[in-house]
């Protein structure tokens, strides 16, 4: 049996890496990758002794197939924790940044007094929050927004000055067209179980208090997310040490697949051509829909529809002299209404240790997503100008910095709209019409690393019979 891989990010790599795992005797893999290196948005650097993260820089422990996966390949003792100190979040308010109270996450305040003293909101904005204690749960029926979900239960206030950065950093979206369901599914299973959501985590928190996991912080769950000593190309590292490395090809874009009787031909650049009993396709889904364009309109309008947003990351060292901010956060993240034109910046040298020399800072900026697109038309030098001139205001930071890396991930990020739910069953029942055909990757049930693992090695299985048509489930 011959299967090809389409796509060598992590999600490729899982898919190629279970169906090698299997040990099915016979079983031939070959992986394609269009660029010239696997790791796909995975990319880490050294730059004068920082270890720069070019695209993701952590991952949630929470969700297993990341943490399982590091284990199998036997790099478990490689993941390291987020530094147990500072691990909080700021946000720019009124031009200034300010600490997020202690206890909010993600969405919702779980301790009462940081809440109450806290002037990031105002009374009415502050009782407004409040009322999800009393509040009665939604209907639970059909999808909601993002957006819409926050202001129904916490108010407008909650969700412009928190929520709005907060899920604009992570799915670099606009709240107002995401999915509640498709992006952070356990609010509203809160909402649906426990009623009030503030509730609900308060309960959490306490659980997690018991079993001493960290509590403190604010922001993200940051007690819950990981990375690599050395980085995230680790797991790429660990990936291809285990796959034969004459199965796997970069400067191979697949530009067209075709029916071949029971199978599929596949043709690369220069007139190369692979037969394939199964076919997985680890590539962006827009990427997927031009490959099945002349095989199924229906599978290809499905696909084609899911819109992407653009980012980009710049990494910028300085020395910490020429830093005023005590840097006492793992970073800060920018609402839309205070009109700035970056979203987030991570504090990379507070989040992880061993991230920047002694006596040196590493932070890391994002611009762009799906409210500031038409920024990144600009070029690497006016971006380093404008992130200098935001870190200057936000941050006092006057001085060059020593080196910066721009990394660009056009069309990278996909966007859950309200009703991707649905959109994923109808492109799960239409592949149960294609024997042999899998997809993978980060459009489909979730866009972080452990969902991209996930959705690799289901692909797997899927082909190799296993998880037939429940692929994203
Ligand atoms: C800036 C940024 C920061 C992020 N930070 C985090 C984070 O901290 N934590 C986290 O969990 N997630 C993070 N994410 C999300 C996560 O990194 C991605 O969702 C994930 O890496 C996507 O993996 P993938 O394999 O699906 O796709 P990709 O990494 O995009 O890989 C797809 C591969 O397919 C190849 N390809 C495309 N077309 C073809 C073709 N026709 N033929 C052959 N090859 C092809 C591409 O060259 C590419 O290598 C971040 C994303 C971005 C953009």
């Amino acid at each position: 049996m011959k299967v090809v891989v389409v796509g060598g990010g992590i999600a490729g790599l899982s898919a190629a890496h279970r169906l090698a795992e299997s040990g099915r005797p016979g079983l031939e893999v070959t992986l394609l990758e269009r660029s010239g290196r696997f790791g796909g948005t995975i990319r880490t650097v050294e730059r004068d002794g920082c270890l720069v993260e070019l695209g993701p820089d952590s991952f949630l422990t929470s969700k297993p197939w990341l943490s399982d996966l590091a284990g199998r390949l036997g790099v478990a003792d490689r993941i390291i924790p987020t530094a147990r100190t500072h691990r909080r979040s700021h946000v720019v308010h009124r031009g200034k940044l300010h600490p997020l109270p202690d206890g909010f996450l993600m969405m919702a305040p779980t301790r009462f007094w940081p809440m109450v003293a806290t002037s990031l909101f105002s009374w009415k904005g502050k009782a407004r929050c409040a009322l999800d204690l009393v509040l009665p749960r939604g209907t639970g029926t059909g999808d909601e927004s993002l957006g819409a979900f926050v202001r129904r239960r916490f108010g407008g206030e909650v969700l412009e000055r928190v929520v709005q950065p907060l899920i604009g950093g992570i799915y670099a979206g606009d709240p107002d067209t995401l999915s509640l369901k498709a992006t952070i599914p356990r609010f509203f299973e809160m909402e649906q179980r426990h009623r009030s959501v503030i509730k609900a985590m308060v309960a959490q928190r306490r659980a997690a208090a018991r079993q001493q996991r960290g509590t403190a912080g604010s922001g993200a769950r940051y007690g819950e997310l990981a990375s690599f000593d050395r980085g995230m190309e680790i797991i790429v590292q660990a990936l291809l040490r285990q796959l034969p490395s004459d199965a796997m090809h970069t400067r191979a874009e697949v530009t067209r697949l075709t029916r071949a009787g029971s199978g599929w031909n596949l043709s690369c650049g220069e007139g190369r051509r692979f037969d394939a009993d199964g076919v997985i396709l680890a590539v962006p889904s827009r990427h997927a829909a031009g490959l099945l364009h002349g095989t199924d309109t229906d599978l290809y309008e499905e696909l084609a529809a899911i819109p992407h947003a653009s980012s980009a990351v710049m990494n910028l060292a300085y020395r910490r002299s020429d830093v005023p901010h005590p840097l006492d956060c793992f970073g800060f993240v920018v609402p839309a209404v205070e009109d700035r034109k970056i979203i987030a910046c991570t504090f990379s040298s507070v989040k992880f240790p061993n991230r920047a020399p002694e006596g040196l800072v590493l932070l890391r900026v994002f611009l762009g997503g799906m409210l500031q697109q038409e920024l990144l038309q600009s070029g690497d030098e006016i971006l380093l100008r404008i992130v200098r001139g935001e870190l200057r205001d936000l941050m006092g930071i006057e001085n060059e910095p020593l080196h910066s890396e721009l990394a660009r991930y056009p069309d990278a990020m996909p966007q859950y709209l309200v009703g991707h739910g649905r959109r994923v069953e109808r492109i799960e029942s239409l592949l149960g019409r294609h024997l042999g055909l899998a997809l993978a990757g980060n459009a489909y049930g979730g866009v972080g690393l452990p969902d991209c693992v996930r959705s690799g090695e289901q692909a797997a299985e899927r082909i190799l019979g296993g998880a037939d048509p429940g692929q994203f489930t």
